[in-house]
C-alpha cells in the first residue's frame, strides 16, 4: 500500500485547508471551483445533506440559527466550560445535553454535537482531496493547537473517524508551521517563535529542537482575539462615520463584510473605497480608507497580541531559553503589514516571511504526512550524495567507491589488497571529492586494519561504504582472511556539504582534469616500473649469463630509460608507459628462460 496517500489537513477556526505531497513536493489541493481555502462553516439543512464552506458561509446570511461557525472553540469542552461572554459570540444556540455535553439545534429532529460538525468539515475536506488525487484516501495528519487538551485532540479524531478518515497522527499547529519553513532542518537547541493570528485567536508557541524533534516549550494565547475584531473595529468605524445606530441583522452583516472586504484590500493598497449602495432607507454611504486611518483604528486590537507575546517568551526564559533563532508568522492576519512592522519594533526579530501565513500550517501537515507515508525521503531530489566518496589507494590516488549524485540510500565496495610483502596494516582513508589524487579530496576519517604478515597480495580487505537515509556513512572494513570488521562512522558529512563548496570541488575538478588524469596514468605508470625494474635485475642476476650479448644491452638500455624517466621531474605519463611496455617486451625471452629455470630447479638430479 506503499501508493496510498496521506493527507494533511489545517482544521482552523475560520478557514481550513488539505494537502498532500506528490511527486515530492508539498501541495495545497484546490476544491471545483480553483478554491484551496474552505471556510470552516456548516449550514444545516431540513431534507438535504448540510452544505459546507463557502456555501455554508452564504447561507449564514439566511440562516444563522442552523449555521454552525468556528465549531473549533467548542471541540472537546464540557458545556460548563464555556462563559457567557463566549456564549454571546456565537450566532447560534448550543445547550447542554444534561451531562455536560454541547449540543447545537440545527432544526433538525436531532441536536449536533461539536464532532458531528467538525466531522463534515473533515469529510468536505476528504472529498475534495479524493476528487483532486483521483483516488480514495483513508488517512490523515490533523493539526491542532499546541494548547489542545487530550480531550480537544481526542475530539478532533473521534472527528476524523466519523468522517471515514484514520488519524495517522495528530500535529501541533507551530510544529506544522516550522515544517513549512523548513525549520526541522535546523540545529538541537535552536529555537522557533511561531506567532500565529487568525480569524478568532491567537497563540504564539516557543519551539526547541532537540534530538530532531520539535519541543513545544511554552505557549500562551486569547481565543477571543483575531481578525474578527479587526472587522469590528472597521465595522464599528464606519457605523460612527455614518451616523448609523441601532443596526439591523442585515445592515450589520453587511457592514461586516464590506469592513472585511476593506482589511483586505488594504493589505496590498494604500487606500480603500467602501461602498454601501441602499443601505438604509435608500440611502448610499460611501468611506474611503487611508492605510494611516486604517493602522490607527486597528492598532489596539494588534497591540493586544503583545503582552501574550511577553508571556510566552518570559516562560521560556524562566526554562532555559535565551534567544529565538527564528521567529515565523501564520494564520491570515499576520499579511497585514501594521502587524509585521509591529513584530519587528517590539521585539526586534525580522519575521521570515518566505511562506503564505494562511497556507503554512496545511503545508506543514501535508509534509508530516508525506513523510509518514516515505514520499518526502524517497523522491525529494536533495538526497544524492553531492560529492563522491571513496578511499585513498597505494600511490595517493582517489578511488572512488560511491559516485557523485547517488541516490541515497547507498551501498557499494571494493576489494583490496596488501601492495607489498610484510605490511603490517592498511590504512583506509575515507575521501570526500572530484579530483583524481587523494591529497586534493577531503579526508572524512581514517580506519586503521592491521594484518598478518605475509607476501604481496595475500592480505585481503573488503571495504563497504553504505549511507542510510539520513545521510549517515558508515564504512566497513574487514579483513576476509581473519573475518575481523572495523566499522567507521561518519555522520552528516557524507551528504551535507555546503553548496558553494560543492561547487568549488567540482569546479576545480573539471578546471584540473587533464593535469590530475595525467598525474593518475603516471602513478599507475610508475607503480608498475617500479615493480619491473626489481624484477628485471632479480633476473639477470639468476639467468642473465645465458643471454647473448645483444640481448642484454637491449634490456640494459630499456631498464636505463625507464629509470631515467623516473628520476627525472617531467611525469611524463605517456612516455613512461610506452617505456615500461618496452621494458617488457625486451625481456621476454629473460621472462621464458627464468620460467625454464624455475622447471628445471624442480626437476630431481
Ligand atoms: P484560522 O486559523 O482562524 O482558521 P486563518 O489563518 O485562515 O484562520 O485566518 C483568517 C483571518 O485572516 C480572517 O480574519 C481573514 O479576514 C484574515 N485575512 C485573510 N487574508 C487577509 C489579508 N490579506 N489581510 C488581512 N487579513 C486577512
Ligand atoms: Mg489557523
Amino acid at each position: 500500500m506503499e501508493d496510498e496517500f496521506i493527507i494533511g489537513i489545517d482544521l482552523g477556526t475560520t478557514n481550513s485547508l488539505v494537502g498532500v505531497v506528490d511527486s515530492g513536493f508539498p501541495i495545497l489541493l484546490a476544491d471545483e471551483n480553483g478554491e484551496r481555502i474552505t471556510p470552516s462553516v456548516v449550514s444545516y439543512r431540513e431534507e438535504a445533506d448540510p452544505l459546507v464552506g463557502r456555501e455554508a458561509y452564504r447561507a449564514k446570511r439566511l440562516a444563522p440559527e442552523r449555521t454552525v461557525s468556528s465549531v473549533k472553540r467548542l471541540l472537546g469542552r464540557p458545556f460548563s466550560d464555556l462563559t457567557p461572554e463566549e456564549l454571546n459570540t456565537l450566532s447560534y444556540p448550543v445547550t447542554n445535553d444534561g451531562r455536560d455535553h454541547i449540543q447545537i439545534p440545527v432544526g433538525k429532529s436531532e441536536p449536533v454535537t461539536p464532532v458531528d460538525v467538525s466531522s463534515e468539515i473533515l469529510r468536505h475536506l476528504k472529498q475534495v482531496a479524493e476528487a483532486a488525487l483521483e483516488c480514495e484516501v483513508a488517512r490523515a495528519v490533523i493539526t491542532v493547537p499546541a494548547y489542545f487538551n487530550n480531550a480537544q485532540r481526542e475530539a478532533t479524531k473521534a472527528a476524523a473517524q466519523k468522517a471515514g478518515l484514520r488519524v495517522e497522527r495528530i500535529i501541533n499547529e507551530p510544529t506544522a508551521a516550522a515544517l513549512a519553513y523548513g525549520l526541522d532542518k535546523i540545529d538541537d537547541d535552536q529555537t522557533v517563535a511561531v506567532y500565529d493570528l487568525g480569524g478568532g485567536t491567537f497563540d504564539l508557541s516557543i519551539l526547541q529542537m532537540r534530538d530532531g524533534v520539535f519541543e513545544v516549550i511554552s505557549t500562551a494565547g486569547d481565543t477571543q482575539l483575531g481578525g474578527d475584531d479587526i472587522d469590528q473595529a472597521v465595522a464599528g468605524e464606519l457605523a460612527k462615520t455614518w451616523e448609523l445606530e441601532d443596526l439591523s441583522p442585515s445592515e450589520s452583516v453587511n457592514l461586516h463584510t464590506a469592513a472585511k472586504e476593506a482589511k483586505e484590500s488594504l493589505t496590498a493598497a494604500d487606500s480603500h473605497t467602501v461602498r454601501l449602495p441602499f443601505l438604509r432607507d435608500g440611502r448610499s454611504f460611501e468611506h474611503t480608507f487611508s492605510r494611516a486611518e486604517f493602522e490607527a483604528l486597528i492598532l489596539p486590537v494588534i497591540e493586544r497580541t503583545r503582552p501574550i507575546c511577553r508571556r510566552a517568551l518570559a516562560e521560556a526564559e524562566g526554562k532555559e531559553v535565551k534567544k529565538i533563532d527564528h521567529f515565523i508568522l501564520v494564520g491570515g492576519s499576520t499579511r497585514i503589514p501594521l502587524v509585521r512592522d509591529k513584530i519587528e519594533e517590539w521585539f526586534g526579530y525580522e519575521p521570515n516571511l518566505s511562506q503564505h501565513p494562511d497556507e503554512a500550517i496545511a503545508l506543514g501537515a501535508a509534509i508530516q504526512a508525506g513523510i509518514l507515508c516515505g514520499r518526502v525521503r524517497s523522491i525529494v531530489l536533495v538526497d544524492v550524495t553531492p560529492l563522491s566518496l571513496g578511499i585513498e589507494t597505494f600511490g595517493g590516488l582517489m578511488n572512488v567507491i560511491i559516485p557523485r549524485n547517488s541516490t541515497i540510500p547507498a551501498k557499494a565496495g571494493e576489494m583490496f589488497t596488501n601492495a607489498v610483502a610484510n605490511q603490517e596494516s592498511i590504512a583506509i582513508r575515507v575521501l570526500q571529492g572530484e579530483r583524481e589524487l587523494a591529497k586534493d579530496n577531503w579526508l572524512l576519517g581514517e580506519v586503521i586494519v592491521p594484518f598478518e604478515n605475509g607476501p604481496k597480495g595475500s592480505a585481503r580487505v573488503g571495504v563497504q561504504f553504505a549511507i542510510d537515509r539520513d545521510g549517515i556513512l558508515e564504512v566497513l572494513a574487514r579483513d576476509t582472511v581473519t573475518g575481523k570488521d572495523h566499522i567507521l562512522e561518519i555522520r552528516d558529512a557524507a551528504v551535507d556539504v555546503d553548496d558553494s563548496e560543492v561547487e568549488n570541488m567540482v569546479s576545480e575538478s573539471i578546471e584540473y582534469a587533464f593535469e590530475d588524469m595525467n598525474e593518475r596514468v603516471w602513478t599507475e605508470a610508475k607503480l608498475k616500473s617500479e615493480e619491473l625494474l626489481p624484477a628485471v635485475d632479480t633476473a639477470l642476476q639468476m639467468v642473465g649469463d645465458q643471454l647473448d650479448e645483444k640481448e642484454m644491452s637491449q634490456i640494459k638500455s630499456a631498464a636505463d630509460e625507464v629509470r631515467g624517466l623516473l628520476s627525472r621531474g617531467e611525469k611524463d605519463a605517456a612516455v613512461l608507459k610506452q617505456a615500461n611496455a618496452a621494458l617488457d617486451d625486451a625481456t621476454q625471452s629473460l621472462a621464458a628462460l627464468l620460467v625454464e629455470a624455475a622447471f628445471s630447479d624442480m626437476t630431481p638430479g
